[in-house]
């Protein structure tokens, strides 16, 4: 593993409401859109940011997002694609721990898991209107016995014990991996920033902004802890782009996610 490599595995649709992906704007209605993982294959270990959702979690517990993954947009079966199998994966990075970015984390029992140290608290005790958002703990059985939280009997889930790491600020995590505070969506939201040798740099927003127009209308989303702080993190995002010169890659956007490269196929 020389130069950096990123894949995006692709993990399926969710379906939610226009005025939650547009918050007071819309418009309403059936909104079906992407979520994602981010593979980085880098000198120093392989990492993936976020792991998408987990289906049966959201057959159980949201069934009104009618999911839509196939077997090849679990975190196995997207790996399998790039020819790895999960216990190739070094580290996971969570931008934060709502459902549809830490559901395939069960299935990375080998690798140590990265997160915003305020973002680990969090989810710990949600804001009553963030209990769904923070409903799946797969990512750690250990919490979710804490806190009287029952998970399913699954194979995955019996032999997971992650190892986390916490970290807080603006980090540069391994050699041109940036993770940059995006607070607002969540307490301890991330978003991170690849540097590639034959490109720009590529900034994923994770769910500080959802879609690109959601940040030419400077509109959240609907699922959020402060609207201020998210603004404020979009304004950061902006920005952060600017600086650098690169790219944004947005966490839900039906519209420009079709033009991104997804299975074997790698941006360097
Ligand atoms: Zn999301």
């Amino acid at each position: 593993m020389s130069e950096t490599k990123v894949y995006l595995l692709d993990g399926g649709t969710l379906l939610v409401d226009g005025f939650q992906v547009f918050w007071n704007r819309g418009p309403g209605g059936e909104v079906r859109f992407p979520c994602y993982s981010v593979l980085i294959e880098h000198k120093d270990g392989r990492y993936i940011f976020d792991t998408g959702y987990d289906h049966d979690h959201v057959m159980r517990v949201l069934p009104f997002e009618k999911p839509l993954q196939t077997p090849e947009q679990t975190i196995p079966g997207a790996l399998a694609k790039v020819g790895l199998k999960p216990s190739d994966i070094d580290y996971v990075i969570n931008s934060h721990y709502h459902f549809d970015h830490c559901g395939g984390n069960k299935y990375l029992s080998e690798a140590c898991t990265v997160c915003h140290t305020k973002e680990l608290e969090a989810c710990g005790c949600p804001q009553p209107f963030e209990r769904l958002g923070y409903s799946d703990y797969n990512f750690s059985p250990d919490h979710a016995k804490e806190r009287g939280i029952e998970l399913p009997s699954e194979p995955e889930l019996d032999i997971y014990t992650p190892k986390f790491e916490t970290v807080s600020g603006d980090q540069e995590i391994a050699k041109g991996i940036w993770l940059f505070e995006t607070p607002g969506h969540t307490a301890g939201h991330y978003s991170l920033m690849v540097e590639l040798a034959g490109r720009r740099p590529m900034l994923f927003t994770a769910d500080a902004c959802y879609s690109q127009k959601s940040m030419d209308l400077m509109c959240v989303s609907g699922f959020h802890l402060d609207p201020t702080a998210s603004i404020q993190s979009m304004e950061r995002l902006k920005a952060l782009a600017e600086k650098h010169d690169a790219e944004l890659f947005y966490s839900h956007d039906w519209e420009t996610f079709p033009n991104y490269k997804t299975g074997a196929a790698y941006y360097s």
